[in-house]
């Protein structure tokens, strides 16, 4: 028998080991990329959380809108905005809003910030986002991946808002600051009063069961997420979550 048909068994074997893990009655339920009915929108399911959705604006550190933010809204699963929502009555009690960047961010936006990291002669907003560092080496230091965490819905990048002063709390550096101030433990030159701006996100965040990164203080994601593998790709929309 020749190599030709030797491959040709084993994919055949391949194809039907494989139609057998995903028709038997034990396999696991994997949704499907596009499907949303495990997702709410913040503004239903935590509506004193504050929106100001970078990615939809030209703010940010592509300066354009990014593909797949259609609404300047924000959504997460079901059981990540709960968690956001008990975090948010925490952050009352202590006389703050949470204020959210962004949360679920389809895999077609960071399709978008690796297109726009593979062009390094497109710098307009590196005085704002990057300014110590050459755009040439943001993959290698981890700053933009192939994906993100935050396509799985139960991630959220956001800071708190001081209801006494109307202001964002000065949290000694500013969301999506490419560079080492933006690890929660940077200390060199922050102030007491940001330091501790930072312990208390983080700790009302901790508190109602989200995870910090070390990489970005505005950065959490709920430890138990339901969705660990799965990257979705829908729209950024109202019009993708069920109605409420
Ligand atoms: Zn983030």
């Amino acid at each position: 028998m020749g190599k030709k048909s030797w491959n040709w068994i084993v994919a055949a074997a391949l194809a039907v080991a494989l139609a057998g893990c995903s028709a038997g009655p034990a396999a696991p339920a994997t949704p499907a990329e596009e499907d949303a009915s495990g997702f709410v929108s913040l503004a239903q399911a935590a509506p004193d959380v504050i929106l100001e959705i970078r990615y939809y604006s030209t703010y940010n550190f592509v300066g354009d809108r990014i593909d797949g933010y259609e609404q300047p809204c924000a959504l997460m699963t079901r059981q990540a905005a709960a968690a956001l929502e008990e975090a948010s009555q925490d952050a009352q009690a202590r006389g703050y809003r949470l204020k959210v960047y962004d949360a679920y961010r389809p895999s077609t936006a960071v399709d978008h910030f690796v297109r726009w990291a593979e062009d390094v002669e497109d710098t307009r907003m590196k005085a704002y986002f990057y300014p110590e560092l050459d755009k040439s080496v943001l993959f290698d230091q981890g700053y933009i991946a192939e994906r993100s965490g935050h396509s799985r819905g139960s991630t959220v990048d956001l800071t708190l808002f001081d209801m006494a002063t109307g202001k964002e709390a000065d949290m000694g550096g500013t969301f999506d600051y490419f560079g080492e101030r933006s690890h929660p433990d940077y200390t060199q030159d922050l102030t007491p009063e940001q330091l501790e701006n930072r312990n208390t996100l983080r700790e009302i965040m901790v508190e109602n069961g989200f995870q910090p990164l070390d990489t970005e203080w505005w950065h959490f994601t709920l430890a138990d997420e339901p969705y660990p593998d799965t990257y979705f790709a829908f729209p950024v929309s109202e019009d993708s979550v069920p109605a409420a």
